[in-house]
């Protein structure tokens, strides 16, 4: 049974859940961790992620199925990514085994927190790791905290998924051979700034450029780009210093695997963009799969996708619920994506 909850009137914001994970790791390990209704963490004055922001997350979904079932989706490669981020910022890697696990125990332990079929709402998880001892001089921490909690969060397009206004940024993400392929705090407290410009001149995101050359097109904040050529295929922009979204790499493996498109993985310029090289354009994530973007802003200068501002385009669509219904169990997986909790 779920919680007695407006679930489709659910916002995207922090709700309290019943209980977390926590694991601690000391004198070079990391201890069996335990689930616990306690939602505060308590660490030094000094820790590490405070003065030096040495912290990484994560984060993906549990769905309600149309039988019943409570799934995820691919937590596998989240718990590969955070290996990688951990190790990018001289954090011990979490094994991937005991992610998957904590990730089970705390969903199961929130089962009423899922929100049912067919609502628009999910179990957002977010597994994160800090460093939480004392570090005045700049070194990393030799104690950590990994945590896992679960919150549900609404629909992310209420009354129809419109298509969005996006500003090319002036500030830069992601420096080359910088922190921008893994998913570390400290690339989006940059990014604030950015994003709170971007939304008072009235944009809903920034598009980042390379900040080598300023001339090819990244990602956003927090979510990698798509877009759809005039032909009706493909194309994912390339770089070493976006972060390797996992509803992307999932999307090029629905387009060409179930529908048949072509998928090209390139640099993308932004004058291609202005050319009109592309029909639609997509942001994705986690939180929205695909955000449909309908027109981007450079200096004054709009460039409007042939999708138009009034909905997703039809190649879009198609990959939107192509990936849907794989995740919500309509349509059948690939082999491995769906990982179900007993
Ligand atoms: C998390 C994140 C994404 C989306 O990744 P998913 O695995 O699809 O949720 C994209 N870009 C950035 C910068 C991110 O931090």
């Amino acid at each position: 049974m779920s919680k007695d909850m407006d679930w489709s009137n659910l916002g995207f914001g922090y709700i309290r859940t019943d209980q977390r994970y926590v694991s601690n790791y000391k004198d070079g390990s990391w201890d069996e961790g335990t689930l616990t209704s306690d939602d505060c963490v308590t660490i030094s004055e000094c820790a590490c992620v405070l003065q030096y922001a040495q912290s990484i997350f994560e984060g993906l979904k549990a769905y309600q199925t149309e039988d019943g079932r409570i799934v995820t989706f691919r937590p596998d490669l989240n718990a590969e990514r955070m290996i990688d981020s951990a190790k990018r910022l001289e954090m011990p890697p979490f094994p991937k085994e005991r992610f998957l696990d904590a990730v089970d125990q705390v969903v199961s332990a929130n089962r009423e927190w899922v929100p049912p079929f067919g609502s628009g709402a999910t179990l957002y998880i977010r597994p994160y790791m800090f460093g939480s001892n004392a570090v005045i001089g700049v070194k990393p921490a030799e104690e950590y905290q990994f945590r896992v909690f679960v919150t549900p969060v609404g629909p992310y397009f209420k009354g129809g998924a419109k298509p969005i206004s996006v500003k090319i940024s002036d500030f830069d993400r992601a420096a080359p051979h910088g922190t921008g392929h893994v998913k570390a705090g400290l690339n989006y407290a940059m990014s604030l700034h950015a994003l709170v410009t971007a939304h008072n001149e009235g944009f809903a995101e920034n598009i980042y450029l390379d900040p080598g050359t300023r001339t090819k097109i990244e990602e956003t904040g927090g979510a990698n780009i798509i877009f759809i050529d005039g032909d009706g295929n493909v194309v994912i922009p390339k770089s070493d210093s976006i972060l390797p979204s996992i509803t992307r790499r999932s999307l090029m493996v629905v387009a060409e695997s179930v529908l048949g498109l072509k998928v090209t993985q390139r640099e993308v310029l932004l004058s291609e963009v202005k050319f009109g090289a592309f029909k639609e354009c997509g942001l994705c994530g986690t939180a929205a799969v695909i955000s449909p973007v309908g027109k981007i802003t450079d200096h004054g200068e709009e460039f409007v996708f042939a999708a138009g501002m009034e909905e997703m385009g039809p190649v879009t669509k198609k990959l939107y619920d192509t990936l849907t219904g794989i995740q919500m169990g309509r349509i059948e997986a690939p082999e491995g994506w769906i990982r179900e909790i007993k």
